[in-house]
């Protein structure tokens, strides 16, 4: 005889727009090479190491950081000769793109993203109640600016996502092309530069104060800090105030905003791991031009490649030598195609030796 139940037995659905999303995974193998998510393959300096562990024996741990965090913010405003009111920080530049999102995006207005592109960007929209407008790359991954025109003519979108260069393809876009864009959005227009100090040019010194453009970057690959989660935008300060409006206070802890304060006291040794990864990235594409069907041209820390072999089994045949690889043949537009990350010369001859097993 035991008392009815009281407490409701299934749980609520989820909102109806998130019913058919699926959550943004890069598959994990446990493998000796790790080149799966474009992250630096070396570690930041020693020195970088010594000055945040003692910068940590100072944190008040028992008080909040500082909200605003201005004294990170000012030294990438320093960096890049901009104030402290032009620069946003977040957990990561995906955070970043989330505040635009928020207070740019939402429910009645458009986000435009030119596919193959970063799939974050049309997924961040998504899950902040933004429509998503799709213009197409032409067929070898280049953006038809006619594309672009005619995107931002017809859906009018509140936010414009360019990438450069662009994840997963490595292209690098021109700057007209940015310029043009800039010309013609209704809206915002995002340039995300997570690579830009793989390429050969950046859209940062297009910002001013009263155009509607913000230039995103992240810690996680130059700075080799994705253990920390930074990222940021550098854009005029009316769009920095309204990031502030939608980001939760106190989002990023006091331990984080002193390691991207402190990374940049060693912006030598970036350049140096920058140089590195480009001159192996090079090396890297010129093998891979012998051994696979098609290598796109990058500016970034990675290459996308499609074997002459399925993909599938390519892929699983790296794995099987211990060499974990993207696997982009089942995304759109992305048949047969595999994406590498830039590792040290070692990984990266452990990936050519397995590739050429694979393929023999
Ligand atoms: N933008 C692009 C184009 C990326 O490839 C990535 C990382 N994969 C990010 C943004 C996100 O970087 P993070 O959140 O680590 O700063």
């Amino acid at each position: 005889m035991g008392r009815p139940p009281i407490l409701p037995a299934v749980l609520p659905p989820v909102r109806d727009d998130l019913a058919e999303l699926v959550g943004y995974h890069s598959a994990q193998v446990d493998v000796d090479v790790r080149l799966n998510t474009n992250e630096s393959p070396y570690p930041p300096p020693a020195a970088w190491r010594e000055a945040f562990v003692a910068e940590l024996d100072g944190v008040a741990y028992h008080r909040y950081p500082d909200r605003r965090a201005r004294a990170l913010r000012a030294a990438i405003g320093e960096l890049h000769g901009v104030g402290a009111d032009q620069v946003v920080a977040a957990n990561g530049s995906n955070e970043v793109l989330q505040a635009l999102c928020l207070a740019y995006g939402g429910p009645g207005r458009a986000a435009a993203t030119f596919e193959p592109t970063y799939a974050l960007h049309s997924h961040i929209a998504r899950i902040t109640g933004t429509g998503v407008v799709s213009g197409q790359r032409r067929d070898d991954f280049t953006l038809d600016p006619a594309e672009v025109r005619r995107v931002l003519a017809t859906a009018r979108p509140a936010i414009t996502f360019l990438c450069t260069p662009n994840n997963p393809t490595g292209l690098v876009e021109p700057q007209e092309l940015v310029e043009a864009a800039v010309a013609a959005a209704p809206g915002l227009v995002v340039v995300d530069e997570a690579y830009a100090q793989f390429a050969p040019w950046s859209a940062l010194s297009l910002v001013a104060a009263d155009r509607p453009l913000v230039v995103t970057r992240t810690f996680s690959k130059t700075w080799a800090m994705a253990g920390m989660r930074l990222g940021y935008l550098v854009g005029p300060p009316e769009v920095v105030e309204a990031c502030e409006r939608v980001l939760l206070p106190y989002h990023l802890d006091a331990a984080t905003q002193a390691a991207g304060r402190l990374a940049l006291r060693y912006t030598a040794e970036m350049e140096a791991r920058v140089a590195a990864v480009v001159a192996e990235r090079e090396r890297l594409a010129a093998a891979l031009r012998e051994l696979a069907a098609q290598v796109w041209p990058s500016g970034a820390n990675f290459l996308l490649f499609r074997p002459a072999r399925d993909a599938d089994l390519v892929w699983k045949g790296l794995v099987e030598r211990s060499v974990l690889v993207r696997n982009c043949s089942s995304w759109p537009r992305l048949a047969g195609c595999l994406r590498v990350t830039v590792g040290t010369a070692a990984e990266n001859d452990a990936f050519l030796s397995a590739l050429r097993e694979v393929l023999t």
